[in-house]
């Protein structure tokens, strides 16, 4: 995704709205995710603003029960990128123009490429756990079974031996 600096700059002060899809290459594959971005950016006093939110549709396997699932990850987002001049410097690197300064971000040239940004930001929001359902009952520590389709006895099997005793006698009757 890539910004137009001089459209910015004719409406200085003033956010306009881009929508995009910036499909992500990730290790070394092209056809990564695509991020569903809704974006505003404002030219400030040489920085850009940026401001919005982005979502991707995943898919994976439950953390849980191992199923397949698609999953959402939404992020959002608030970044200045400082226009350090007006002249490109060409550049070899797949980074785009962006570069840090500090805690800055900083860019040259006529265009504000996002794609190395929005990477980072996908990578940085990955969910530590994937779940297919938020009440997803997993797989028996016991048979492996999955929980959510079916029900086995191997947890009542495994109950204290004390307790046993009373389900027999709860059985007799
Ligand atoms: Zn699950
Ligand atoms: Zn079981």
């Amino acid at each position: 995704m890539k910004l137009h600096v001089p459209d910015l700059r004719k409406e200085e002060g003033k956010f306009i709205t881009y929508n995009s899809t910036l499909v992500l290459s990730i290790g070394g594959n092209e056809e990564g995710p695509a991020l569903k971005i809704n974006l505003q950016a404002a030219y400030v006093a040489k920085m850009i603003l940026i401001k919005g939110h982005w979502e991707a549709e995943m898919q994976g396997e439950c953390s849980r029960c191992l199923e397949k699932c698609n999953y959402q990850i939404k992020e959002s987002f608030y970044e200045e990128f400082k226009q350090l001049s007006l002249i490109s410097e060409p550049s070899e690197r797949d980074s785009g123009n962006v570069s840090e300064e500090g805690d800055l971000f900083v860019f040259r040239g006529d265009t504000l490429d996002l794609n190395e940004y929005f990477r980072q930001s996908f990578l940085m929001s990955q969910p530590l756990k994937i779940l297919c359902r938020s009440q997803c009952k997993g797989l028996c520590p016991v048979c492996g079974v999955n929980l959510n389709y079916r029900q086995c006895s191997c947890l009542e099997e495994n109950l204290d031996p004390r307790w046993e005793l009373l389900l027999k006698l709860k059985e007799k009757n």
